[in-house]
């Protein structure tokens, strides 16, 4: 197999991302994971350096044990690489505004480090060039009470769990707001533009494909109710982008990741 003329992904997980029912032929490329010798979180005073496997929520609940604030990690599925490349955030908080650097190796082999201002970062992107590897990241915590942290997250993840279904497989937000804006919490998160309330608008809340379903409980959450391919998913999220383009004249966006062939329209 060429290395160089196969496209190549990296990542520990596989949430926010919907593989085809083909994707895994050879000629489609081939998932780099990035074992143990990733995962270590270290901490220099508001210095938080975390290797870019170490899992998103462990890196929150051990900076909080130091009275460091990185707690808009704690609910984000998935590992710090991800989690920067995505410039992944909730509640109000981006990896962007924590990150000081990246460490990186590129696609011919050269170990990189990387500035906040060289990522690029935009909403649920960064400008990481196609086949570089993150290895760690580097950010900058606020100091605080570590009691005080713990409860922040606690509060994070029961405001979670009443909103969202986090107990069913899903791949996140399976929209961008049209307003471009998502569980911000800032003042231009319009709340009539939000993907959810459309799709509920167009009458799709629990609405059924095959094995995939549109969430009860928060109707931009595309969901494996049972055993679905990934051609219900993604025919449901066609279904879904087409009856809301009918009722509200706006073009939703995927916002989680499709990997392989497009699936056929089911
Ligand atoms: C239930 C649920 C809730 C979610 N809620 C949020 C949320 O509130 N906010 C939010 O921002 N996101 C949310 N997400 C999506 C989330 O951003 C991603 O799931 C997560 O941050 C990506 O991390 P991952 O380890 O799963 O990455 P993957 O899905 O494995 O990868 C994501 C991308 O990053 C690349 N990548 C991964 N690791 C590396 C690396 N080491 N080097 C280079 N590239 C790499 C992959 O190739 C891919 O392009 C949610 C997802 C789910 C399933």
């Amino acid at each position: 197999m060429s290395w160089r003329s196969r496209s190549f992904r990296s990542g520990l997980s596989d949430r926010g991302r919907l593989e085809s029912d083909r994707a895994r032929r050879r000629d489609q490329g081939v998932v780099i994971r990035l074992g143990r010798g990733f995962n270590e979180i270290a901490f220099d005073g508001e210095r938080v350096t975390a290797g870019a496997a170490a899992l998103d929520a462990h890196v929150a609940r051990k900076a909080a044990d130091q009275g460091l604030d990185l707690t808009f990690l704690r609910t984000i599925p998935g590992a710090i690489g991800g989690a920067v490349r995505m410039n992944a955030g909730c509640y109000g908080s981006y990896v962007a505004d924590h990150l000081l650097e990246v460490h990186a190796v590129t696609r011919d082999g050269r170990e990189v480090v990387l500035s906040c201002e060289d990522m690029g970062f935009g909403y649920r992107h960064s400008n990481l060039p196609e086949g570089w590897v993150l290895t760690r990241a580097v950010f900058r915590a606020e100091k605080g009470d570590p009691a005080a942290l713990h409860a922040k997250m606690e509060d994070q993840l029961a405001r979670r769990d009443a909103s969202q279904p986090t107990k069913d497989r899903t791949a996140g937000s399976t929209f961008r707001n049209p307003a471009g804006f998502s569980s911000t919490g800032r003042a231009d998160d319009t709340h009539e533009l939000k993907a959810w309330s459309l799709i509920d608008a167009a009458g799709l809340r629990g609405y059924r494909l095959g094995g995939a379903m549109m969430s009860e409980k928060h109707p931009n959450f595309l969901i494996n109710a049972e055993n679905a391919t990934a051609a219900d998913l993604e025919s449901l999220g066609e279904l879904v982008r087409e009856r809301v383009r009918a009722s509200a004249g706006l073009e939703l966006q995927w916002e989680v990741i499709r990997i392989g062939e497009p699936s056929p329209a089911g």
